[in-house]
């Protein structure tokens, strides 16, 4: 990003499972902490019932998606489910040249590439409860048809191989308990105590407590 001298907010990436509560999560994390703005992707997936364009995404169709691609307009982008995401550098920009802090709620290969282009970003990952939990919240969606939820079932192995990238992993398994330590990990970084919030929310640890819960 060209303004990335004059960068001053944080860029906070949280990234899960599909399934994981991640956008319920967020939603709490910015309520709590008005020093946040969320960042609104582009996608070419159509709009659900009850989002609005702008708010939820910018819904743009491929040639337009692809069109900024080709622009250098994306910190980041994949594709998910047969659509594509992705972040621009105009959702960020701004709040960040402003000094506030941004959050990205994205999926994992998206996550990686924000580390690679933006390795100063906080990487948090996001753990359901249990392998079990998390399928019967997948299952549980009426928005998804059973051929989806059986292509986010496959990701999921994936995705979780990917959480050794992260800086920080958290287990939403209490809503307000992960809302917590999420905004934890956000205050430690504001307060240059990195190193502190990282003997708590460490990804190295949780990552492995969580697996060795799952035998
Ligand atoms: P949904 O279609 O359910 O809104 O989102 C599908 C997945 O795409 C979710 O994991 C969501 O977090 C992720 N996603 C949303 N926006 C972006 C983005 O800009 N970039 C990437 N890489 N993933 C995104």
């Amino acid at each position: 990003m060209s303004g990335t001298a004059t960068r001053k907010g944080h860029v906070f990436v949280v990234a899960a499972p599909s399934g994981t509560g991640k956008t319920t999560l967020c939603a709490r994390v910015l309520e709590e902490d008005p020093g946040l703005t969320l960042s609104v992707s582009h996608t070419t997936r159509a709009p659900r019932p009850g989002e609005v364009d702008g708010v939820h995404y910018h819904f743009v169709d491929e040639e337009a998606f692809l069109a900024l691609q080709r622009q250098g307009e994306f910190l980041e982008h994949a594709e998910y489910n047969g659509h594509n995401y992705g972040t621009s550098w105009s959702a960020i920009r701004a709040p960040l040249e402003a000094g506030r802090d941004v959050v990205l709620e994205i999926e994992v290969q998206g996550a990686e590439q924000v580390r690679e282009r933006m390795p100063d970003a906080i990487l948090v990952f996001l753990l359901p409860p249990s392998l079990a939990v998390l399928e019967a919240r997948l299952r549980g969606r009426m928005t998804d048809s059973d051929a989806v939820i059986a292509k986010r079932l496959a990701l999921v192995d994936r995705e979780l191989a990917a959480a050794k990238h992260f800086d920080f992993a958290i287990v939403n398994d209490d809503l307000e308990v992960a809302v917590r330590q999420v905004l934890d990990v956000i205050e430690a970084v504001r307060a240059g105590e990195r190193e502190t919030v990282s003997a708590r929310h460490g990804r190295a640890r949780v990552l492995a407590d969580w697996q060795a819960a799952q035998r």
